[in-house]
């Protein structure tokens, strides 16, 4: 075990109960207060400006090759660092915020410059994101879908199980949590084949809850990762709503997959949790039969045991909790999905987002996106206002939660919020 994740570490820094960010989280993201912009970790309400500490000497003793990556104004650079190194900074920050530690502690003038309450910043896109894929890796979710738009009897088509599905969705369109996004306008299905399509505000307009991994490494064109090294190039995950407006989707998606329905704005976590932070919650997946491929095969625990939650609130009322999942339904795992992503010659750069796709567990409380919930409009979700909800209105919230829980030590995600306002 890391140091860094032992469950009895206390830190100098007020850290709330029931805090999503104890000092074995440790997370990453950008911060804005003012004009400045910065690479900053959070510890209970308190975010802290990295770069100021390494102005002031504290990573000295690394040896680290170029400081420059704490001047940034994204995670990539950080990311690419080699692994022994990210974990010799993250174990370095666990030292100066020890609660026996003295080094900070009590320093005004550095303190003064480098925390910050975590109300008064903004938080910004924690990577420039090149290139996206969304995987479709729950078992639970691809049949509900395949049940409601094609033939319960052969929900899941003949591939499924042996490769992770995915496909390249659009980058520009990701946006940090607090953004709001315009409900879509689009082609809809016509109601035969002589009538022309309907053109309009999407009427199906829906979340997909989902977790994505951002890479850390650079691969050259032509180079696959191999299945047990794909974990080493994975930086940490953050919280993925994939909107999705479900009657343009139906319309379009058949020969090519999803388009429009998919690329209107997907809302992610600001806070990236590492993968050294998340090692103490992994758990076994889902018995994959039948045998996937040898450049498949991985032995031990790769998934990782994460609730989530979605909550939707009404214009001017309480939030309606809709859904509670977890990651560790996901058929495939990230080590899969990577290795597939590259196993044909793609190259991947750091700061790159893999999105898992919707992830629905067994009850239908565990569905991930409205299409389940409300089964396509046939069974509406109540909320606690009185009104009911088949997919997403004007003006509703939609917040989702990720937390992990283990020997008393919570490591969350914070949180991933967005309103949806009328099409424009
Ligand atoms: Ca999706």
């Amino acid at each position: 075990m890391l140091k860094s994740n032992h469950p009895e570490l206390t830190t100098w820094i007020k850290v709330p109960e029931n805090s999503d960010f104890p000092i074995q989280n440790l997370p990453y993201g950008i911060a804005a207060s003012g004009d400045l912009i910065f690479i900053a970790t959070r510890i209970g309400d308190t975010v802290v400006d990295i770069s100021v500490l390494v102005d002031f000497g504290y990573f000295d003793s690394l040896e680290i090759p170029d400081l420059s990556i704490f001047y940034e104004k994204s995670l990539n650079e950080l990311a690419l660092l080699p692994k022994n190194l990210r974990i010799a900074i993250r174990e370095r920050l666990t030292e100066i915020f020890s609660s026996s530690n003295m080094e900070l502690q009590g320093n005004e003038e550095v303190l003064q410059l480098a925390l910050h309450q975590a109300e008064q910043v903004q938080m910004l896109m924690p990577v420039q994101v090149g290139d996206y894929t969304d995987f479709y890796s729950s078992i639970e979710h691809a049949t509900n879908v395949g049940k409601i738009f094609r033939d319960p009897e052969k929900a899941l088509l003949p591939n499924w199980k042996h490769l992770p599905v995915g496909y390249h969705g659009r980058a520009s369109s990701i946006v940090v949590s607090g953004t709001s996004i315009h409900r879509p306008k689009g082609q809809t299905r016509p109601n035969n084949d002589e009538e022309t399509p309907h053109f309009g505000p999407s009427k199906q307009l829906d979340f997909e809850l989902e977790m994505a991994f951002i890479t850390s490494i650079k691969t050259n064109l032509g180079d696959s990762i191999p299945v047990d090294q794909a974990e080493d190039a994975i930086f940490g995950m953050v919280i993925f709503n994939d909107l999705s407006a479900r009657d343009i989707q139906n319309w379009e998606y058949v020969p090519l997959g999803p388009f429009l329905s998919k690329s209107f704005g997907s809302v992610i976590s600001p806070w990236v949790i590492t993968m050294e932070a998340l090692e103490p919650f992994r758990t076994k997946g889902p018995i994959q039969e039948p045998e996937v491929l040898p450049y498949l095969q991985i032995k031990g625990d790769h998934n990782f045991d994460i609730q989530l939650e979605v909550a939707i609130r009404p214009q001017k009322a309480e939030q309606t909790i809709v859904c509670q999942s977890n990651t560790k339904y996901l058929y495939w795992n990230m080590a899969q999905q990577l290795t597939h992503q590259t196993v044909a010659g793609c190259n991947i750069n750091p700061g790159d987002m893999y999105a898992s796709g919707t992830i629905s567990g067994p009850s239908p409380d565990s569905f991930g996106s409205m299409l389940e919930l409300s089964w396509k409009g046939t069974r509406p979700v109540k909320m606690k206002d009185g009104s009911e909800r088949n997919f997403i209105h004007d003006y509703d919230t939609i917040t989702m939660k990720a937390t992990a829980q283990k020997n008393g030590v919570r490591i969350g995600f914070g949180e991933c919020i967005t309103q949806i306002l009328p099409a424009k």
